[in-house]
């Protein structure tokens, strides 16, 4: 049996992977806040850690890995969007949880096995922040509870920082309630009309910290394999979320390897709501690029390289994706490659395992091209795979009557109506490419017939 090896972010060493418990191993990753449609950065953990899960079943089986990931559905980004649109909280939260799950399965990913809600663990979370006040590492204050710092001598040895430079990197609160800046918040108050629950503290909330604590230890226990999330995690979060449930036990036994994944990058800044340079995958699924083709282009950087996201690299791997399908398509599905496997398990070396892809294509060893790539992730939900099947003569002989038309209204300068069809083909889903040979069209995932019959 072959070996894993991960990059351990606290070690700064990559070794081999010795879970816990062989039958039953444990990954906890942070999830998404769920205020907004989440953009392709935030997809990026999910297919990260989709890779890893696919590869510990493969090596562990499948009912021997447990995966968590949860939805932070408190937040005060969420309120702000509440009163912003004047929506419910539980609309909005709701609302892009649905869009989550679809958006990453059309991605690729496996549904983890755990997708908590942190509003469902308030009671597990009021609970742990009784204990560490119990042991003194968090004190009550003016209706907070704050965990104090400086009482927990490992604190940053996660993100390597020193106090000063946490203090100085990250935009510390100070507060009248703090007794020092960098103690942070376990709980606080909630107005009337912020969601609120009732505490030995007054009405409030949780502070976003201790949901992950609280919520690995409700479903893993205290110790566990593996904790994941973006490199932009390591500090603050994953540094709090240590302190606090390394101070409940009597050793530095939370996760035992911590992995983080580089940021998707734009124009060479990292994307996120906050600069507004996002947009999500449904708008590249939207134009016609099959999720696996997406997937294709993640899988082609290294987890642990920044991912500079171009039209043309998308483009390419689009291409190369179309081919790939192409290929696999009447295949039958053989063994998968033991040297993609090989690839993934050290420490998930995705651009080598695409290389071996690209070995099996030109050798023709296609029914373990077919398996290699459904062990990465792709050629998935065989919706993909139905893109190339046959098209019913009723919507063929549409599209060319549509296409037809679109053509004589630009002859006749009627910009007008061929824009509308332009336009129509998009929302239909249906997708029409100008090459050197001519118009082709192909159906994408989102075909819908009824939206184009109303172009007629
Ligand atoms: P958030 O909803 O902001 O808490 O983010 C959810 C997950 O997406 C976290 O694991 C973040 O680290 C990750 N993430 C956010 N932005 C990016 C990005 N531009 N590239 C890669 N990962 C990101
Ligand atoms: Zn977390």
């Amino acid at each position: 049996m072959f070996d894993i090896k991960l990059f351990n972010s606290q070690s700064k060493e990559k070794n081999i992977f010795n879970p816990l418990d062989p039958s039953d191993v444990k990954m906890y990753v942070c999830g998404p806040t769920v205020y907004e449609r989440a953009h392709i950065g935030n997809a990026r953990p999910v297919i990260v850690f989709d890779m890893l899960f696919r590869l510990l079943r493969y090596k562990y089986g499948k009912n021997s890995v447990s995966y968590a990931r949860n939805f932070t559905d408190v937040d005060d980004k969420i309120n702000a969007s509440a009163i912003k649109t004047g929506r419910s909280i539980d609309e909005i939260t709701n609302e892009t949880i649905k869009w989550f799950i679809e958006d990453m399965a059309a991605l690729g990913n496996l549904e983890p096995t755990f997708k908590p809600r942190a509003t469902e663990y308030i009671n597990s979370m009021i609970a742990m922040i009784e204990e560490l006040i119990g042991i003194g590492y968090a004190y009550e204050s003016k209706n907070h509870v704050l965990f104090e710092v400086s009482k927990y001598k490992n604190y940053g040895t996660l993100s390597r920082r020193s106090l000063d430079d946490m203090i100085a990197g990250a935009r510390v609160e100070i507060a009248p309630y703090k007794k020092n800046p960098m103690d942070f918040v376990l709980w606080k108050p909630s107005k009337d009309k912020e969601p609120g629950w009732k505490s030995p503290w007054g009405f409030g909330r949780p502070g976003w910290h201790i949901e992950c604590s609280a919520m690995s230890r409700e479903i893993f226990g205290q110790k566990f394999d593996i904790h994941g999330g973006g490199l932009d995690l390591a500090f603050p979060h994953h540094e709090n979320e240590k302190a606090q449930s390394c101070c409940l036990s009597s050793e530095e036994d939370f996760a035992q390897v911590w992995m983080h994944n580089e940021m998707l990058q734009i124009n060479g800044k990292k994307m996120s709501k906050s600069l507004g340079n996002y947009f999500s995958p449904k708008e590249l699924m939207d134009d016609g690029v099959p999720g696996g083709a997406v997937r294709l282009m993640y899988l082609n950087t290294h987890y642990r390289k920044p991912l500079d996201w171009t039209k043309n690299k998308l483009s390419e791997n689009h291409r190369l994706y179309r081919k790939w399908i192409d290929l696999i398509e009447k295949s039958e599905t053989g063994e998968v490659s033991s040297n993609v496997v090989n690839a993934i398990a050290d420490d998930l070396n995705t651009p080598l395992a695409l290389t071996e892809m690209h070995k099996l294509a030109k050798t023709g060893n296609l029914s373990c091209l077919k398996a290699s790539g459904l062990f990465l992730g792709l050629f998935h939900s065989g919706s993909d795979i139905n893109l190339r099947k046959k098209i019913p003569q009723k919507v063929a002989s549409l599209i060319d009557n549509l296409l037809k038309e679109r053509d004589e209204a630009r002859l006749r300068k009627d910009y007008a109506r061929a824009d509308e069809l332009r336009d129509g083909f998009v929302r239909s889903g249906l997708q029409i490419n100008d090459t050197k040979e001519g118009i082709t069209w192909e159906l994408t995932d989102n075909f819908d017939y009824k939206k184009l019959e109303a172009l007629k």
